[in-house]
C-alpha cells in the first residue's frame, strides 16, 4: 500500500478509472465555517492519493474534472457531507455518486450502527482505527498516523459497495438505493443553501 500526498490538486494525467472512492477531511463539521483540508481518493487498487487543499484555495481543475465527470462513479461513505464540502470549496457538484452509508441504512435494518469502521468490520472483517478522526487536518505537514487514517477511509469502499450491493439485491432495495444516490448531490446542495436540518418532504 502506497499513500501519495499531493498539494492543491491531483497530478496531470493520473487515471483512477471509472469508479473512484473519495473522502474528505475538514476543520470541522460546519461546511461554511470549517474549511476543506484534504481530499482522499482511491481506484480500489489498494493505493490512496491524498490531496492537501490550501486555505483560501478555490480551484483544483484535475480534481473537479473527476468530480463532475458523468462517466466516473464516485463512492463515498456519508457522501452528503463530502459533496457539500467540495461544492463549498470549489463550486463543483459531484455526480454520479454511490454512498455506502445510505446503502447500509436501507439494508442493515437490524442495527443503528452505520459508521464506516463498524461496516468494514462486519462485512469485510477489516479493522480500521478511527483514532485520528478528530485531529488538526489543517496542519501544513500531516503525520504518518493522519495519512494512514485518511487513506483507510477510501481503501475499502469498493469492496464495501460490492458487499452492500449483494444485500440490496437480495432484499429488493437496489432501485430505492439508486434513487437516493441520484438525489444525494442535490441534497448536499440544499444543506449548503440553508436547509441542513429540515426535511423538505415533511408536512410540518
Ligand atoms: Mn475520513
Amino acid at each position: 500500500m502506497t499513500n501519495k500526498v499531493y498539494q492543491n490538486d491531483l497530478p496531470d494525467g493520473l487515471d483512477l478509472g471509472s469508479e473512484v472512492a473519495i473522502d474528505c477531511e475538514t476543520m470541522g463539521l460546519h461546511p461554511h465555517r470549517d474549511r476543506l483540508c484534504l481530499v482522499q481518493l482511491s481506484s480500489g487498487d489498494g493505493h490512496a492519493h491524498l490531496v492537501q487543499i490550501a486555505r483560501g484555495q478555490t480551484e483544483a481543475p484535475n480534481l473537479c474534472r473527476l468530480l463532475a465527470d458523468p462517466n466516473v462513479l464516485k463512492l463515498f461513505h456519508y457522501g452528503r457531507f463530502d459533496i457539500a464540502a467540495m461544492l463549498n470549496a470549489f463550486g463543483v457538484l459531484t455526480a454520479p455518486v454511490y454512498c455506502t452509508k445510505i446503502a447500509s441504512r436501507l439494508i442493515r435494518t437490524y442495527t443503528d450502527r452505520h459508521g464506516l469502521a463498524k461496516l468494514l468490520q462486519e462485512l469485510l472483517s477489516v479493522d480500521i482505527s478511527k483514532q485520528q478522526q478528530s485531529s488538526d487536518w489543517g496542519a501544513e505537514k500531516l503525520t504518518k498516523a493522519q495519512i494512514d487514517y485518511a487513506a483507510s477511509d477510501v481503501l475499502y469502499l469498493h469492496r464495501l459497495r460490492d458487499a452492500l450491493n449483494i444485500m440490496l439485491v437480495r432484499e429488493g432495495r437496489m432501485e430505492t438505493a439508486q434513487a437516493c444516490y441520484d438525489f444525494l448531490p442535490m441534497r448536499a446542495k440544499i444543506d449548503l443553501d440553508g436547509w441542513p436540518d429540515t426535511d423538505i418532504f415533511a408536512h410540518s
